[in-house]
């Protein structure tokens, strides 16, 4: 696994199903990892939280982008696939890509329409 170190943190993978997350509060960076190698973040995500239903797009301040897309998990098994991320911050989950999420609800940043229709495609 090609994990980034620095002095100050620690990335340690946390598996979910067949997916890896490493979720680092101090980079601000998600890096996401298969038993192959490192994963595709669009496909990782999809895997993760392709089930989760749409609740539609936010105005949202503090977000890297005006608007953003809130996700609800379908259940409160698949709701635990969150925990595996720090609540409430900005992380870069991929090229173009961040995510956050408070325990309920996931919100999803993309400067690329088209990654949305990747994400929602496992659903
Ligand atoms: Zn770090």
């Amino acid at each position: 696994m090609d994990l980034r170190q620095s002095e100050t943190c620690e990335h340690k993978p946390i598996w979910v199903g067949r997916i890896a997350v490493s979720a680092c509060v101090d980079c601000k960076t998600v890096e996401w990892f298969s038993s192959d190698g490192p994963a595709d973040p669009a496909e990782a995500i999809a895997a993760l939280f392709g089930s989760y239903d749409l609740m539609g797009p936010l105005d949202a301040l503090g977000a890297p982008t005006s608007r953003v897309l809130a996700y609800a998990p379908p259940s409160s098994r698949k709701r635990k696939n969150l925990e595996a991320l720090p609540r409430r911050v900005w992380l870069q989950a991929g090229p173009r890509l961040w995510m956050s999420h408070d325990g309920v609800v996931l919100l999803l940043a993309t400067t690329q329409p088209m990654l949305f229709e990747n994400l929602t495609r496992g659903a």
